[in-house]
């Protein structure tokens, strides 16, 4: 939590000055939080004598005049009229300020005054403001009194690099997004004594608000305060779905699950593996037997993102899938920018499946740089997927069809160390998956028994059978021959016009089959091969 990751090094003299980030808005936006530890912690139990906030277009601010007056005491009052100004007028009356007095000064909006480009293209301003900021982390006169001095910015990529140089003593701090119960209780006070009109419990809201900020959770409120209407799951959903989106993009896709282990077909072994050992370890508290990463490897179309819906469906996680194809379709320095806010937007939705489809496109092994993302990423990644502090809260579920061309350091103990093959479905599968699209799809028919038919699919993919299904129902309809109703005959016309691609899913299986390390997940007439080839 930031006040005692921030007391922590302020009390061992660590540091004196620090930059939050992350959700930064919960803290300066929500008076009533920082109040209160303006007034207990700072005042009453450490007597800082000013408390100051600047930001580049409200100026100098104070927390209340007696300490205005202090400041302009200590400055001889030549600041008076400078506390609108730009940081190089400002700063080194703040620079006096906290040499002479006891004083904690908040700047907010700090990526503005010193923002994440080459110290070569700043403009003297900005130079200016970051020597001041830098020197103030070193100054012992400063760490003497006790001074101290506070940066936010909502994403620390937006900051110039240079304050987190080693040669400076400025510390990062994460703000994090409040957990379920900090939410339930800050929604129980938003509420409280109010006429607002509700459809659902606060445990519900708290529950579904998941993700965001204090601050957004008001808006929620306001919103609907003023739109007279009452704040339902609807309402949340949509407007929590709004929020995200403008704050993470295309990159961040937020799944509800709608589908469930029983409307895919086949696919036993994996089902049967993720209920063991994930839903069931969940339902009953062990959370240390759940698996920190799983990577589901196989051909294109055979169910993986399927799955993992299915997945967060019967574990009650939310669930976020990262597209690494945006991630890397994006300007190079934005996407290096934004994965990490990426990544603890997701972390936030805790307890949380984080799926990350089309792993191999942006963390290839031994990739020079032209093809991958960034080392920069890639160990970003890397410490987000093998932190174990996140057991049981976090499952990172990769889906690749290339496991041949991944980094190797992926696949290490700790990160995605179960490999699940999703291959092909046999005879009987494909039986099932008939079944369950047709459900999918509301068709109607009289076809009771699909053996035939999935004898004539062999080397389908399942999302080979819905094409199948979906030209069945359009020839029903073209001729109304069968009057809506989807025959035999019309299924087996449609199987004739839609032949598989057969195209890679050979080698793709190969691979998948070879990437598995445990017999049980595999279909017992691979497991032959996969013991004549050892
Ligand atoms: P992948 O992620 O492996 O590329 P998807 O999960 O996206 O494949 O599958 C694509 C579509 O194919 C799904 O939306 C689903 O409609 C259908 N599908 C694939 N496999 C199955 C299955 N076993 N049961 C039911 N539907 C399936």
């Amino acid at each position: 939590m930031w006040f005692k990751d921030f007391l922590n090094m302020y009390k061992a003299g660590i540091s004196h000055e620090f930059l939050f980030y992350f959700n930064v808005r919960d803290l300066v936006d929500n008076n009533r939080y920082m109040d209160r530890y303006i007034q207990e912690e700072f005042i009453k139990q450490r007597g800082f004598s000013i408390i100051a906030f600047y930001d580049i277009s409200r100026g100098l601010t104070f927390y209340d005049s007696v300490m205005e007056k202090e400041f302009h005491k200590i400055t001889l009052n030549e600041a008076v009229n400078l506390t609108h100004s730009l940081p190089s007028k400002v700063f080194p009356y703040i620079d006096a300020a906290l040499k002479n007095a006891k004083m904690a000064v908040f700047i907010d909006h700090v990526e503005k005054i010193i923002p994440a480009v080459d110290i070569g293209s700043m403009s003297l301003e900005e130079r200016t403001a970051l020597i001041w900021l830098c020197e103030w982390s070193v100054n012992t006169r400063i760490s003497a009194v006790g001074s101290t001095i506070f940066m936010l910015s909502d994403n620390l990529a937006d900051v110039s690099r240079e304050v987190l140089k080693s040669s400076y003593k400025i510390e990062p701090i994460l703000v994090e997004l409040p957990g379920e119960n900090e939410r339930r209780d800050y929604i129980e006070h938003l509420i409280r004594d109010k006429n607002i009109k509700t459809d659902i419990t606060i445990e519900e809201f708290a529950k579904l608000s998941s993700g965001l900020s204090k601050k957004a959770i008001k808006d929620i409120k306001l919103r609907a305060e003023a739109e007279d209407v009452p704040i339902s799951f609807d309402y949340i959903k949509e407007k929590k779905y709004s929020v995200l989106k403008k704050e993470y993009g295309d990159v961040l896709e937020f799944i509800y699950p709608e589908i469930g282990f029983e409307d895919i077909g086949g696919m036993e072994r994996a089902k049967n593996y993720l209920m063991k050992n994930i839903v069931n370890p969940i339902r009953n508290g062990d959370l240390r037997r759940v698996p920190m990463g799983i990577l589901l490897c196989g051909p294109s179309g055979t169910g993986k993102t399927l799955l993992v819906n299915a997945l967060a469906k019967s574990s009650g996680f939310n669930c976020v899938k990262i597209d690494m194809s945006r991630i890397l379709g994006q300007y190079v320095g934005e996407s290096e920018k934004n994965f990490k806010k990426c990544l603890l937007g997701a972390l936030s939705q805790q307890p949380v499946i984080v799926f990350v489809d089309e792993i191999d496109t942006a963390f290839r092994r031994g990739d020079g740089g032209d093809s991958g993302v960034s080392r920069n990423i890639f160990s970003e990644f890397l410490q987000f997927t093998g932190n174990t502090n996140n057991r049981g809260r976090v499952i990172f579920i990769a889906a690749t069809n290339r496991p041949d061309l991944l980094d190797p350091a992926l696949k290490r103990a700790g990160r995605f160390d179960k490999k699940i093959p999703v291959l092909l479905p046999d005879i009987k599968e494909r039986a099932g998956i008939f079944k369950v699209m047709i459900k999918k799809y509301g068709f109607e028919t009289d076809i009771t028994d699909f053996t035939g038919f999935a004898a004539r699919t062999d080397n389908y993919t399942g999302a080979e059978i819905e094409t199948v299904v979906r030209k069945a129902y359009e020839i029903a309809n073209e001729d109304e021959r069968e009057g809506n109703v989807l025959t035999g005959d019309v299924l087996g016309e449609a199987i004739q016009k839609c032949r598989p691609s057969t195209q890679q899913v050979e080698f793709m299986t190969e691979l998948a089959v070879k990437e598995c390390d445990d017999m049980d997940l595999l279909p017992e007439k691979y497991r032959d091969q996969k013991l004549f080839n050892a």
